[in-house]
């Protein structure tokens, strides 16, 4: 088996497998390392906005996601103590795609990286990327298999970190020195995800949840499933951990969301947990690096991370990988490089670090004043006057938080098409083995 392609992909959530299916179309050598195996749950709300569903049929994908997600999601709403505020979402302008609706990840990434492998992407999972080393013209990842301790090397001029931002990145090589260990912090946000069955969910309305110390949202879904995710602080979980004491750190903070939102109290009265609770965190949502200045991008969480109090994070996942693929693909249609000279990237790198920052880091400034607003009883009360004589400014926020914007737009879709490179095109320049 090849261990040389065009391009490595770490991570197959919704950015490393949008890449993966776009540059594997047009017709380089891609392979994708995963440390999970295949269906897995996720922390996330699970609701994917209206703007994202033309790019999944492009990717190939759309007609599955059309059978198997949830209800469309016309409404926005807002739950804060015993109030509830709703408005209509603002729809897009697509007619066959008005409304954004959600899907478990369990299924969404599967079906991404099955149509990866499809279009010939080189799978491996469960591996995981333990360090990145730059080797001349080649980034070298060394990977190796969940429980096994021998390694091995992909190597490719183009590397793309689409590994989110939970986990810690794998060891750079070429860094001077590790990142410190960031400290522990009462502000630390953790995040929390469950499933549950026969809830009293409104069908089509998206709540936006805030309570003190955090705030969340909830959906009904595929398979009449009903998911509540939502961040907690870390002072705020170790004080609800002592009232409810003998409780797990997740029944603990479903306590503290249900005392103060009574919309989720209502919603899951009678219902049944689907599945065990996930949680992950910190989360550290701000700007990271897109391009590091040769061939290596990142994309997705990579890249930056929102207050996930919008579910724009799939958004900016599938729309930063496409605006990369875009102007990658778009620079190897140029006359190939003479044979075994080095790809140039500074132009794909810069334009792309240029449109990630337009597009995206309004859309984190935004998310993070909704976030501290949430998390404050008092600035969340001192709104709700004004909400509920103006439910139309929820549906503004909704369009100012990216809900129906298009950073990224398929001009064509993705055909199915027999696995392998692209007969049609030239070799990428500076392919190796
Ligand atoms: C509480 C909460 C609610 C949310 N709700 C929504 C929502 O409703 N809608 C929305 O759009 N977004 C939502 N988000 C955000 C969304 O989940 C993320 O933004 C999204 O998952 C980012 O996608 P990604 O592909 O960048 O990374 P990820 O989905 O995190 O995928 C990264 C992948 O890389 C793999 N990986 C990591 N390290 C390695 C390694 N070293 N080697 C190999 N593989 C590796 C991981 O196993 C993982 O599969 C929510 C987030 C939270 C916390």
């Amino acid at each position: 088996m090849s261990t040389a392609f065009d391009a490595v992909i770490i991570g197959a959530g919704p950015a490393g497998t949008t890449a993966a299916i776009r540059l594997a179309d047009a017709g380089w050598s891609v392979a994708i390392v995963e440390k999970r195996d295949f269906p897995r749950r996720k922390v996330c709300g699970e609701c994917i906005a209206a703007s994202n569903l033309p790019l999944l049929d492009a990717l190939g994908i759309g007609e599955e996601f059309d059978a198997l997600a949830g209800p469309a999601l016309e409404r926005v709403g807002l739950f804060v103590g015993a109030r509830r505020i709703v408005a209509p979402l603002p729809p897009m302008a697509d007619a066959r795609h008005r409304w954004g609706r959600a899907l478990g990840r369990e299924h969404l990434d599967t079906l991404l990286l099955a149509r990866a492998r499809a279009l010939g992407v080189q799978v491996w999972q469960p591996w995981a990327v333990k360090e990145l080393i730059h080797d001349g013209d080649a980034h070298v990842c060394m990977i190796s298999q969940a429980g096994a301790q021998s390694t091995l090397q992909l190597r490719a001029p183009l590397l793309i970190q689409a590994q989110g931002s939970w986990e810690p990145a794998p060891r750079d090589g070429d860094a001077d020195v590790d990142d410190p260990r960031i400290p522990r912090r009462d502000s630390d946000l953790l995040a929390f995800k469950a499933t549950w069955r026969d809830a009293r969910m409104e069908p089509g309305v998206l709540p936006v949840l805030a309570f003190p110390g955090g705030y969340g949202g909830m959906v009904l879904g595929d398979h009449g499933l009903t998911t509540l995710a939502f961040c907690i602080r870390r002072d705020v979980l170790q004080r609800a951990r002592a009232v409810h004491a003998g409780t797990s750190a997740a029944q603990a903070a479903l306590a503290h969301v249900q005392a103060s939102c009574a919309g989720v109290g209502d919603a899951l009265a009678g219902a049944a947990l689907a599945g065990p609770w996930l949680a992950v965190g910190p989360l550290r949502p701000g700007i990271r690096r897109a391009w590091h200045g040769d061939g290596r991008f990142a994309v997705g969480n990579a890249a930056g991370e929102a207050h996930p109090i919008l579910g724009e994070g799939m958004s900016m996942a599938i729309q930063s990988a496409w605006l990369l693929c875009d102007r990658l693909i778009a620079q190897r249609t140029r006359p190939a490089s003479p044979a075994g000279m080095r790809p140039s990237f500074t132009s794909p790198g810069q334009d792309y670090a240029r449109a990630w920052r337009l597009n995206f880091a309004p859309r984190l400034r935004f998310a993070a004043v909704c976030a501290h607003l949430a998390m404050r009883p008092q600035a969340a009360t001192a709104l709700l006057p004004l909400l509920q004589r103006w439910p139309g400014l929820l549906t503004r926020g909704a369009r100012i938080a990216g809900k129906v914007r298009q950073a990224a737009v398929s001009s064509h879709g993705v055909p199915a098409r027999p696995p392998g490179p692209r007969p049609d095109l030239p070799p990428a320049p500076g392919v190796h083995g």
